[in-house]
């Protein structure tokens, strides 16, 4: 298991900068007309399109680079679609502590139920357990020369974060979360 100077160590080498301004709140109404006009004007991050389905497996989400780019802020593309990490105590949901869910910044998948987020003082947002376990895959990541667990949105393949077996019990997990990746929606 990593320490967590070994953590901080590795993520600051690839970390970003990531003071980002808040998106504005969803309105059903005007949710398209927006994406569309911040594809074209803003590098702010925007709620990801709504949609009644749930997502599956069966379902992925699979786009271009090009299409992704569109799609999201320079960041999100970094962190989502490059792997990532923003630079740690920065993330705009770091202190958040409203009731609501956390969705897939790229597409709408919810994650994480704000009741599963803690405190883990590592300097980004952490969690528990995601929603359900089919809403977050894990795969192996060897880079940096360390031996980390990536978690990936199950629906678009949109990296995450990693998740560490130093959690709070009973479950001992703690899934390590770019906010860049998420996209708060308040209960
Ligand atoms: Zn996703």
């Amino acid at each position: 298991m990593l320490t967590r100077r070994a953590f901080i160590l590795t993520t600051f080498t690839g970390a970003l900068a990531a003071c980002v301004t808040p998106a504005p709140p969803p309105d059903p109404k005007e949710s398209l007309r927006r994406a569309r006009l911040a594809r074209l004007t803003a590098k702010t991050p925007q709620p990801p399109p709504q949609s009644s389905s749930i997502p599956t497996r069966e379902a992925r989400i699979a786009l271009t680079d090009a299409q992704w780019r569109e799609r999201l802020t320079p960041q999100q593309f970094e962190i989502l679609r490059e792997g990532g990490t923003e630079l740690a105590w920065t993330g705009r949901y770091l202190k958040n502590k409203k009731p609501g869910r956390y969705h897939c910044a790229a597409c709408n998948n919810p994650l994480f139920e704000a009741e599963h987020k803690y405190n883990s003082r590592t300097g980004w947002p952490s969690f528990t357990r995601p929603i359900h376990p089919e809403r977050v895959l894990t795969r192996p990541d060897l880079r940096h020369d360390l031996e980390r667990t990536e978690i990936v949105c199950a629906h678009c393949d949109g990296h995450l974060g990693h998740v560490f077996e130093d959690g709070p019990e009973p479950i001992g997990l703690r899934y390590c979360v770019n906010s860049v990746s998420l996209f708060f929606r308040p209960r």
